[in-house]
C-alpha cells in the first residue's frame, strides 16, 4: 500500500488566534488519515498549534531551523529550540529561502544532519527553475541538488528524509506541474536516491509533489505510482481545502 504525507506550508502567513482557529477546523473534519498530515507555521504559531491539534494524531511542524546550535545568529531558530516545542517536521531548502535568504546545498545538507540526529523528520524541497526546465536540463539540475544535499548522510537516516519535489514556475502561480510532469520527476528522484543508497532506500522514500496543489488537481497528482503526497502552499490555508487535500490522499490509501 502507498504512504502518503499531506504537508501545508502556511509561509508567512497566519497570527496566533487564526491558527487555533484553523487547528480547531482542522480537527473538526476528522480526516480518516490524520496521522499523515502535518502543517508547517511561522516559528511563532508553533506552540499554540501544538497545543492546539494534541491528541488529534495531526503533525506539526517548522519552516526552517539554522545547524547550529546555539550562539550568535541573530534572528534564528535552532534545532533544541524546535525540539522544546515539540516538533515533528522541518522544511528544509525551500525554494524561496534558496532564493531570497542565500540558502545553498551545503546548509541545506548541514540542516538535514541536525534535524536527523535530533529524530525531527527534515522536508526537504528541490525543484527547477522555468528557465531550467525550458533548457532542458531539469533533470540534472534536480539530481544535482539531490546529491549534495544528502552528501555523508548514510542510508539509515537518509531514509527518515521526506523529499518534496517543487518545481519553482508551479510555486504559488496557480501553474500546476501536469500529472504526468510531476510523476516522471518523482520517479526520477527515487531513481536517483536508489543510486546514492540502494534500491529499498529509494523504494521506502516519501517523495511529494508541491506546486499550486489543491482540491481539483489532487486526486489526479496523488494517484501517480511514485508520488506520495503533497507540500500544500495557498490551499493549505483554508481548512476546507487542506482537508479536502488531506481526504483525496486517505481515499488512494
Ligand atoms: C509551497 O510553498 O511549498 C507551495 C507548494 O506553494 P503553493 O501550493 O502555493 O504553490
Amino acid at each position: 500500500m502507498k504512504k502518503f504525507l499531506i504537508a501545508g506550508n502556511w509561509k508567512m502567513n497566519k497570527i496566533s488566534s487564526e491558527t487555533v482557529e484553523f487547528a480547531e477546523g482542522l480537527k473538526a473534519k476528522g480526516l480518516s488519515n490524520a496521522g499523515d498530515v502535518c502543517v508547517l507555521a511561522p516559528f511563532t504559531d508553533i506552540r499554540d498549534l501544538g497545543k492546539a491539534l494534541e491528541g488529534s494524531g495531526i503533525g506539526f511542524g517548522a519552516q526552517n531551523v539554522h545547524f547550529e546550535p546555539s550562539g550568535a545568529y541573530t534572528g534564528e531558530i535552532s534545532v533544541p529550540m524546535l525540539e522544546d516545542l515539540g516538533v515533528g517536521y522541518c522544511i528544509v531548502g525551500h525554494s524561496e529561502r534558496r532564493e531570497y535568504f542565500a540558502e545553498t546545498d551545503e546548509t541545506v545538507n548541514k540542516k538535514l544532519k541536525v534535524l536527523l540526529a535530533a529524530g525531527i523528520t527534515p522536508i526537504l524541497c528541490v525543484g527547477e527553475s522555468l528557465e531550467v526546465r525550458e533548457g532542458g536540463g531539469e533533470q540534472t539540475f534536480v539530481a544535482g541538488q539531490v546529491v549534495a544535499d544528502f552528501a555523508g548522510i548514510p542510508a539509515e537516516d537518509a531514509a527518515r528524509v521526506v523529499v518534496a519535489y517543487e518545481p519553482i514556475w508551479a510555486i504559488g502561480t496557480g501553474k500546476t506541474a501536469t500529472p504526468d510532469q510531476a510523476e516522471e520527476m518523482c520517479a526520477f528522484i527515487r531513481g536517483v536516491i536508489s543510486g546514492i543508497y540502494d534500491n529499498p532506500t529509494g523504494d521506502a522514500m516519501l517523495i511529494l509533489y508541491g506546486g499550486s496543489m489543491k482540491p481539483s488537481n489532487a486526486a489526479e497528482l496523488l494517484a501517480k505510482p511514485d508520488i506520495n503526497g503533497g507540500l500544500i502552499g495557498g490551499a493549505s490555508l483554508k481548512v476546507d481545502d487542506f482537508a479536502a487535500i488531506a481526504e483525496a490522499a486517505a481515499a488512494l490509501s
